[in-house]
């Protein structure tokens, strides 16, 4: 498949887990069900025995997290400008306001050194995201959290298979008080189609999640049903953690493939190009994205288009939050986070993803240097 169209993310299926899903399909019962189980119970063996729920998506996850941590009208949230814009959306969604803290250039995640000064009286938690899977600094992280009273909800959408200190993210770096979010969107490195997950501090209860999940409701064993709080709609189904089954098999392998594929392109880029390059971590990043920096000046449309013309897909992860004008009305201007606006407008993600072979990446290598300006 060399020469055809190289998309920037592609998921890996087996025909195990294909027959899998076609004998829910057949089982009678295909939302949530008997599979849930097993894969909240896969899941939370993966998170050090903490408990795990499933949903529908990792956006319905955060906005579960949010309530159960009590964020509500009144309330701030400390995060990063350049991320899914989900990650900030959740704020909105629960009536609290987000304060934008600016990356640190090199990592591209929040700068710890600037989240005290931003930290203000009404200030409830921290969201963390470790973009294109590089984990955010855990230890210090938690240190200014505990010092400073604040919940951590971290936002692993991206970081699934990635570790910290030797164990996985999804285990607990805090006193057993941070939630850990999770996406298995298609494009994530464990995907169920649509889902995510939910990893709980020991202080909540798992019971009350699953409320949350699933419109309020309480049942009990003679068949009555109780509502005593307001729940949503973001079960996940059995077909989707048939999916999530089947690609846990394989998550070892996904991670070390992406590792290895990561390496091939630190040796392969041309330093002449002028590219900026990610963090080169082979011990705790999942390598959910191979990002690189355009040089200043180069039209990143252009070079998007020149690369597609080449049979290359790059994406953009992302355009800073902070100027889509739903934020722009919260009074988030140009200008706020330099860091976040020269990144978020020179960045691209290069293809990468479990089944792309070596040969692809050089592929890639020398459609980079036939699109830049430099040598067109
Ligand atoms: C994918 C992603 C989400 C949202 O996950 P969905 O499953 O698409 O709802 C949230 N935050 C980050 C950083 C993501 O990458």
């Amino acid at each position: 498949m060399s020469q055809g169209f190289l998309p920037f993310t592609r998921p890996s299926i087996d025909e195990e887990t294909i027959a899998d899903v076609a004998a829910v399909l057949r089982s009678g019962w295909i939302t949530s069900g008997p599979k849930v189980q097993a894969f909240e119970t896969a899941l939370s063996a993966h998170c050090g025995g903490r408990p795990v729920r499933a949903f529908s998506s990792g956006t319905a996850t955060l906005e579960v997290a949010m309530r159960l941590a009590k964020v509500g009208a009144g309330d701030t949230v400390i995060t990063t400008p350049l991320t899914w814009v989900a990650t900030a959306n959740v704020i909105l969604e629960v009536g609290a306001r987000p304060i934008l803290v600016d990356i640190d250039p090199v990592t591209r995640n929040i700068d710890l050194d600037r989240i005290e000064a931003a930290i203000a009286p009404d200030t409830k938690a921290i969201i963390p995201v470790d973009l294109a899977g590089l984990p955010v600094d855990r230890d210090r992280l938690y240190a200014i959290a505990e010092r400073r009273h604040l919940r951590v909800i971290e936002d692993a959408a991206q970081s699934f298979g990635a570790s910290w200190n030797g164990r996985p993210i999804g285990n607990s770096f805090g006193a057993n008080r941070d939630f850990v979010s999770f996406s298995f969107h298609a494009n994530k490195n464990l995907t169920t189609g649509e889902g995510g997950a939910l990893v709980l501090p020991a202080d909540v209860d798992a019971g009350l999640c699953e409320r949350l999940r699933l419109q309020g409701v309480r049942r009990f064993a003679d068949g009555g049903m109780e509502v005593d709080v307001l729940g949503g709609k973001s079960n996940m189904t059995d077909i989707a953690a048939a999916i999530g089954l089947g690609q846990l098999k394989h998550l070892a392998d996904f991670t070390a493939r992406r590792r290895d594929l990561a390496r091939r392109y630190f040796e392969c880029i041309d330093r002449d190009l002028g590219l900026e390059l990610p963090v080169a971590d082979f011990t705790c990043s999942n390598w959910h994205m191979f990002q690189v920096l355009l040089p200043a000046g180069t039209d990143r449309g252009r070079f998007i288009a020149r690369m597609k013309d080449l049979g290359i897909g790059v994406g953009v992860h992302y355009p800073p939050l902070h100027l889509f004008s739903l934020y722009r009305a919260l009074g988030f201007k140009p200008g706020d986070f330099p860091h976040a606006e020269r990144i978020g407008a020179a960045i691209v993600s290069l293809p990468l993803f479990p089944s792309m072979l070596d040969s692809d990446v050089e592929r890639v290598c020398s459609a980079l240097a036939a699109s830049l300006p430099e040598s067109a």
